[in-house]
């Protein structure tokens, strides 16, 4: 179909809760496909509806790599139904160009949606792979949750933003994830 701007931090719709998808129309397959020619078009591993504008509950995920044929996961009205552990990791984000920062994450995942057809499936996603944090992150967009909410060190997030020239933290928005906290806890206790 198209490839759209991707709306920067700061947009106005980024922070708005998206609605859900009563019916797989035409107006949804297209919005599917804008998303994935967009994602591809910016090498990037997932892209939400809102970071194209459209407040609806769809997203995509494609954690190929280059050498490997394109693996494009469309989730409409997505429900992560099972979460565990806890990791932190580099992240980064299309609505962030070329910010990075360390988040707090759930290892593991387990997720209800629909697919493009409309057909329900659940997918588990596990280890704090690549696939389990994309989840996380754009299940979060349709929340107006952003990854600089999850993450570890709120003064350093905002020297990351500033020299991307993007608005600082918003400090009410900062989740406290206490769960996860104390996965992170017990996991160090092992090493
Ligand atoms: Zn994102």
């Amino acid at each position: 179909m198209a490839v759209k701007k991707v709306l920067k931090y700061g947009e106005k719709s980024l922070r708005e809760p998206s609605k859900e998808v009563h019916k797989v129309s035409k107006k949804i397959t297209e919005l599917v496909q804008d998303l994935l020619d967009t994602m591809y078009a910016q090498n990037g591993v997932g892209l939400a509806a809102p970071q194209i504008g459209q407040n609806l509950r769809v997203f995509v995920i494609d954690v190929s790599s280059n050498n490997e044929p394109l693996n494009p996961i469309v989730f409409i009205n997505p429900k992560i139904i099972k979460k565990s552990g806890g990791i932190v990791m580099e992240e980064g984000c299309l609505s962030f160009p070329e910010a990075y920062a360390k988040v707090k994450r759930y290892k593991n995942v387990m997720v209800k949606a629909m697919d493009i057809h409309g057909k329900s499936f659940v997918l588990e996603a596990k280890d704090g792979s690549l696939l389990a944090r994309a989840i996380q992150h754009e299940n979060d967009h349709l929340n107006g949750v952003l990854f600089i909410d999850h993450c570890i060190n709120r003064f350093d997030m905002d020297s990351v933003l500033e020299q991307h020239h993007l608005p600082p933290v918003e400090v009410d928005r900062l989740l406290s994830e206490p769960d996860i906290d104390e996965e992170l806890e017990k996991e160090q206790k092992n090493d």
